[in-house]
């Protein structure tokens, strides 16, 4: 495989280091693993890597603090492990940069795919930026700032389709409720903060999804929005 991607771990349970470390190499990805976070910043400026999965606890450092190291130089991916109980560390790391995360245990398939997406959205942002994204049956058409459901365009507010669109540049990953506030509302954007509720269910009526069964906005509880990147 060409270009395999470089993936370091940071993680200091060894099961689940050793776990992580045969998954991915068998999946073609070059690994490295680091067991502190001092490790992870030496090995990361030596080589930077193309992806990094970071546990939020290690014994040395915060995750959050190699988050925020990390994205004073760099851009590189970062996805987050995180314990059950660690709501408030997850969202914290996300707003410093994180890409995305999974919380323990999580399922191999699942990290395959998070990397993934990460990986492409990584990607993008090097190249031209897409300019219609589509999903199952929608479209998001950001240059003539439109988007269809079957191909019957869907009336949208600007807010809406400003949600919407934030949504999909980031398909496949999540969206923190700050960074939708932040994104969609701008400065002062606190005081919409019980609008977001509003604007997701809104929308998702316009798309006809079902917020049990969602085909398209999925809610992760407490932290945000994913939108969908199946096609
Ligand atoms: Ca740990």
């Amino acid at each position: 495989m060409p270009n395999k991607a470089r993936i370091m771990i940071v993680e200091d349970e060894p099961e689940i280091c050793r776990f992580l470390e045969t998954a991915l190499s068998d999946n073609g990805y070059i690994v490295e693993a680091a067991n502190t976070g001092k490790s992870a910043l030496k090995l990361c400026a030596a080589q930077p890597p193309d992806l990094i999965i970071l546990d939020l606890g290690l014994p040395d450092m915060d995750g959050k603090e190699l988050v925020r190291q990390t994205r004073e130089w760099s851009r590189v991916p970062v996805i987050i492990l995180s314990a059950r109980d660690q709501e408030a560390e997850k969202v914290a790391a996300l707003e410093l940069g994180a890409d995305d995360y999974l919380t323990k245990p999580f399922g191999m398939q699942e990290l395959l795919a998070r990397i993934k997406v990460a990986l492409r959205h990584a990607s993008r942002r090097e190249h031209l930026s897409e300019l219609v994204y589509a999903f199952k049956d929608l479209q998001v058409d950001l240059a003539r700032r439109r988007a269809t459901l079957n191909k019957d365009e869907i009336h949208l507010t600007p807010t809406e389709y400003d949600l919407l669109a934030l949504l999909a540049r980031k398909a496949g990953q999540v969206v923190t409720h700050a960074e939708i506030l932040r994104e969609v509302w701008g400065k002062n954007s606190d005081e919409h903060d019980h609008y977001l509720r509003i604007y997701v269910q809104r929308l998702r009526q316009k798309l006809h999804d079902d917020p049990l069964h969602p085909r398209y906005i999925f809610t992760e509880p407490g932290i945000g929005y994913r939108l969908s990147e199946e096609k």
